[in-house]
This record gives C-alpha cells, structure tokens and sequence, in this order.
C-alpha cells in the first residue's frame, strides 16, 4: 500500500491527506498558474478526488476560467489545488504544499510554450548560488537585500 502524503498550507489552517497514487506530475508554465501563484511556473500533483481528506478550515475557491476553480486557504493565500469541471473525479494538488515535496519527481514540462525566457534550464544553471541568504555570502552590503528565510519569521530589518 501506498505510503500517505500529507500537506497543508503555510499557515496550517489547511491540512490534507492523500491516499493513492498520484500521477501526471508537472511543472505548469501556463499564465494563469503563474499569476495565481506569483511563481515562474507552478508543480501539480494529481490524485483521484475521493482519496483527499481534508482537514481543517474549508478551501477558498476562485473561478479562474469558466469550467475551472482554483482553491487556496483565505488566511495565508496558499494555492492549493485546481479542478476542471470536465474531470470531477481529479483534482490537482500543489505539489510543493506537500509537508515532503522532495518525495515526488516531477515528469514533465506543460504550457512550455509559455515559459520564461529566464525559467529554462540553461539560464537557472548559469546563475550564482548560495546555499543560504547572500547576507552569509560574499556581496558587499549596498547590494544586500531583503531575503527569505526558510519559514515566516521575524523581519529580517
Ligand atoms: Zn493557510
Ligand atoms: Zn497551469
């Protein structure tokens, strides 16, 4: 038997449960995921409906075109899922409001056509890292900025 996944929202107030396998694991580059979720593209996971449990306080829903409903928690605005009026026994998950998104590997590439021009793998792997914030690393300070940390803490300034 398949080991369950859980996940959530950043806030907590949204909690599920998956049982059974999840399939059909990819990045979508389309425009509306981009902007729903404010990321370059946004990774899906789908699962049959009815082996989500949710937990919790109830799914905000958007109508983000006629026969298509994106859901999020109205607290934290975490995206969390997509469901498409012609497929009612599937629903899609944000595969990185997975508490363990590490766990899955993402098949594929959708809306490709749609990408952007710096969210292709041979301009992401030409760009400096830092295994932390560059506040650790080695730029001098008028160039430091505002980073994230790993979990909603305080203000960094
Ligand atoms: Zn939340
Ligand atoms: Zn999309």
């Amino acid at each position: 038997m398949q080991e369950q996944l859980t996940g959530g929202c950043l806030c907590g107030a949204i909690r599920y449960v998956v049982r059974g396998q999840p399939s059909y694991l990819t990045h979508c580059h389309c425009p509306t995921c981009r902007k729903a979720s404010g990321a370059a593209f946004l990774t899906w996971l789908t699962v049959r409906t009815s082996e989500v449990e949710w937990r919790g306080e109830p799914l905000a829903l958007y109508r983000s075109s006629a026969a298509v409903e994106r859901g999020f928690c109205r607290r934290c605005g975490t995206s969390l899922t997509y469901r498409h009026e012609s497929d009612p026994g599937e629903i899609d998950l944000t595969l990185c409001s997975l508490d363990q998104p590490d766990s899955l590997r993402p098949e594929h590439h959708t809306w490709w056509e749609y990408r952007l021009g710096w969210a292709v793998p041979e301009v992401l792997a030409n760009l400096p890292t830092f295994a932390r914030s560059m506040e650790e690393g080695r730029l001098p300070p008028r160039r430091r900025r505002r980073e994230h940390a790993p979990h909603a803490e305080a203000p960094l300034e």
